[in-house]
Formats: C-alpha cells, sequence, structure tokens
C-alpha cells in the first residue's frame, strides 16, 4: 500500500509531507505499459498531485491535467478518498523522436512539452468544480507544480518527486516531497525552504534511498512532529458501466443515431485502468429514448 507521512516544524514555520507509491504506480504500470520517459512523467504527476490533495477534504477530488504538446500527449492525475488514478496519452511514443543535441531540452521536457498548461480541477460534492491553471515553466513536471503553487496559492512550496527504475527499466520506486511555508513564516524560514528547493537532485536521492520516512523527516527538520503516518494509499479506478453510459449520451445525436443504424456494438476502454466496456445496440437505443 502506499505510505503518506506528514509532520510540522515550529522552528522553522513549515509543514513537511512525503508519500511513497511504489506499490500503486508498480499496478499502473503494468495495465497501461509506457515508456520509461512517459513513466517518470506519469510517476511525478501522480505523486505530486497526491501530495497537493492531501490538504483537501474528505470526499473531494482533486484532477491535474498537463497538456506541453509534447511527445508524450496530455498527462492527467486524480485523488479523492485515498485513491490514485491517472493516465498518459501516448505512454509508447516513439523515444527516437527525442533529439539529444547539446543545448535541448532534457528528454522528460520533450516528452511533456513546455507549450500549454498544467490545469488543476477541484470538485466538491454538490458545487460547481474550481478549475485554475497556469502555463508550463519546464516541462519537467516538479517545477511546474511549484509554479502553479506558488502563482495560485500564493504560498512558498517545495514539490517534488521522483521514479526509479532497476536495470531492466521496471519501475523499483515512487516517492515525492512536500515542504510548504506556514502563516507568520519570517525571512529566515523562506531562505531555509529556498535552500532546500536549491539542492532538490540531493533530496530527491535521499528520498528514493530512504526507507525511513519519520527518520528522512527528522533529517530536514530535527525538531519536526510526526501529525500523520500511515499507509492507505493506493491505486483504485473509479470507473463503471453507468459512467460509459453517461459519456455516451453526452455524444451529439446524429452520432448515436449512425451508431444504432449500423448496428454495431460500442467499446469504450477506460483510459485509467484500461478496462473495456462493450455496450450492445439495444442499450443505446435505451438512450435514445
Ligand atoms: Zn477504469
Amino acid at each position: 500500500m502506499g505510505l503518506e507521512v506528514r509532520a510540522i516544524s515550529d522552528k522553522h514555520n513549515i509543514k513537511i509531507a512525503i508519500v511513497d507509491l511504489t506499490d500503486g504506480f508498480k499496478e499502473i504500470v503494468k495495465l497501461q505499459k509506457p515508456n520509461m520517459i512517459a513513466a517518470t512523467a506519469l510517476g511525478k504527476t501522480l505523486a505530486n498531485t497526491t501530495l497537493m490533495s492531501l490538504s483537501i477534504k474528505e470526499g473531494d477530488r482533486l484532477n491535474v491535467t498537463i497538456n506541453g504538446m509534447g511527445l508524450c500527449g496530455n498527462v492527467v492525475a486524480e485523488f479523492d478518498n485515498n485513491t490514485f488514478r491517472g493516465y498518459i496519452q501516448n505512454p509508447r511514443f516513439n523515444t527516437d523522436d527525442i533529439t539529444t543535441e547539446k543545448g535541448d531540452p532534457s528528454a522528460l521536457s520533450q516528452a511533456v512539452g513546455t507549450n500549454g498548461f498544467i490545469q488543476v480541477a477541484r470538485y466538491t460534492s454538490g458545487n460547481e468544480p474550481y478549475v485554475s491553471r497556469t502555463e508550463l515553466i519546464t516541462g519537467e513536471i516538479n517545477v511546474d507544480f511549484m509554479g502553479y503553487v506558488q502563482q495560485s496559492d500564493q504560498v512558498h512550496t517545495l514539490i517534488s518527486s521522483a521514479v526509479d527504475f532497476d536495470d531492466a527499466g521496471n519501475v523499483k520506486k515512487l516517492a515525492g516531497i512536500l515542504i510548504q511555508l506556514l502563516p507568520n513564516s519570517s525571512e529566515e524560514d523562506v531562505d531555509f525552504l529556498e535552500e532546500k528547493i536549491g539542492s532538490l537532485d540531493h533530496l530527491n536521492k535521499t528520498l528514493l534511498q530512504s526507507t525511513n520516512y519519520e527518520a528522512l523527516i527528522k533529517e530536514i527538520c530535527d525538531d519536526a512532529k510526526i501529525l500523520a503516518s500511515h499507509d492507505n494509499l493506493k491505486f483504485q479506478c473509479t470507473c463503471s458501466l453507468d459512467k460509459v453510459l453517461d459519456s455516451i449520451r453526452m455524444l451529439p445525436s446524429d452520432e448515436i443515431d449512425n451508431i444504432i443504424l449500423n448496428g454495431e456494438s460500442v467499446e469504450v476502454v477506460c483510459e485509467f485502468c484500461q478496462k473495456k466496456y462493450v455496450v450492445d445496440v439495444e442499450e443505446i437505443k435505451k438512450i435514445k429514448d
């Protein structure tokens, strides 16, 4: 199961959260079979979305879409009620299309792209979703998430995730960390956070090597108090036949007429879990009535 550890430091006026989504992410990778670069993009988006979701209310849902017009297409991640899911539009894009001339953006940046936005939609039951977006900065996911939080919430935040692979290219680990300044923070607290942001590579490396996250948090802030520590996070899809029928209902009516005329059943594959739904014409006729 996925781990979540949350802590607070009074000395530095910050809160810290770490998530480890390795198990659920392995399930997702098994279903969608992305190449390593696409898996990195999807994993980082999943972990950062989960970190951002830890402060939402129970029952609320957060949906993050990254649309950078890169080789891997859109990257989507969702979190609610301790469960997460996500998909990448072109999981097996041709990695030969990545250029490696001096000065070229990183492979991850070329896969995600920078010509677009990161959009965050927050769904609270009974209300219209709250949707906001900011432009992508590097297409390397972590900086783009930080840019979003900085611009939309005006809170100094470090948010960073990393994916590790074994020699055979299989996912070994997915973990992420969030460090956020609390209200009433001082200049020194800002400096403390900036210093951590400055050493992100080192922090990610430590995170991937760590197996004791509470100890890691204490290493970052020796006075940190652990507020929560559990292993309830898991991958779970929320698709259903009802939702598939709803999406068919949304089609233009002449398209529905065509389906009925052709007399062929409709196949819908869930992007999140690859489950295949087959809806026969009789069912579609009922939608029409
Ligand atoms: Zn599904």
